[in-house]
């Protein structure tokens, strides 16, 4: 089979969130020429900075682990289009957000262009992204580090809290067949 297999970070923290995640989980199974291969739980994250720019609203965060065939700009750039049609205001970009949507790593391959670096390079710094990247495929190899994503989490000295929520991703929307059940 041709294509890569990509994942996708979600994050929000503003309005909705299960909504926002659900909406987005939503939009990246209509992407053309891919599919969803996997669907991480939802997990509730403490903000980095609390007192800062994106204010203190706890994130729901997410990963989606696709298959496809869309080129790494062009999804970027899908990606870019669905944060803005779920609300994302441009001018704002740094403060609380409806839908941040991060391209972590598009097969093994490594991209330094000006708008996109594959792998997103601070996903290896994160909780909320290692650990619903740990769910989905705990051996996944992080090719610039050369180790996996579960030695990457547990190699992480923060503190920052997370927990692992009880409701079904995509479940308002009832299309994820390929959420897993045994993950929730
Ligand atoms: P963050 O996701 O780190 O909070 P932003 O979403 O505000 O930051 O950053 C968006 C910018 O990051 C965009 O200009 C985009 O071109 C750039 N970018 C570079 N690499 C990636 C990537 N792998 N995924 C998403 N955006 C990326
Ligand atoms: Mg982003």
């Amino acid at each position: 089979m041709t294509g890569e297999t990509a994942f996708v970070g979600l994050g929000c923290n503003l309005g909705d969130r299960q909504d926002f995640c659900d909406r987005a989980l939503t939009l990246l199974g209509l992407l053309p020429r891919s599919q969803i291969t996997g669907v991480s739980s939802y997990y509730e994250t403490e903000p980095l900075d609390p007192e800062g720019i994106l204010g203190p609203g706890w994130f729901y965060n997410a990963v989606a682990q696709i298959h496809t065939n869309i080129a790494p700009l062009s999804l970027l750039e899908i990606l870019q289009e669905t944060e803005r049609g779920l609300g994302r205001d441009d001018q704002h970009r740094q403060g609380p957000r409806t839908m941040d949507l991060d391209l972590l790593f598009y097969g093994q391959q490594i991209m330094n262009l000006p708008n996109l670096t594959v792998p997103h390079p601070r996903l290896h710094l994160r909780r909320f992204v290692l650990t619903p990247l740990v769910e989905l495929d705990p051996d996944w190899h992080h090719p610039i580090l050369n180790t996996n994503v579960k030695e990457l989490l547990h190699g992480l000295q923060d503190s920052e809290q997370i927990r692992k929520l009880d409701c079904v991703p995509g479940d308002r929307y009832g299309q994820h067949p390929t959420c897993n059940p045994s993950s929730q």
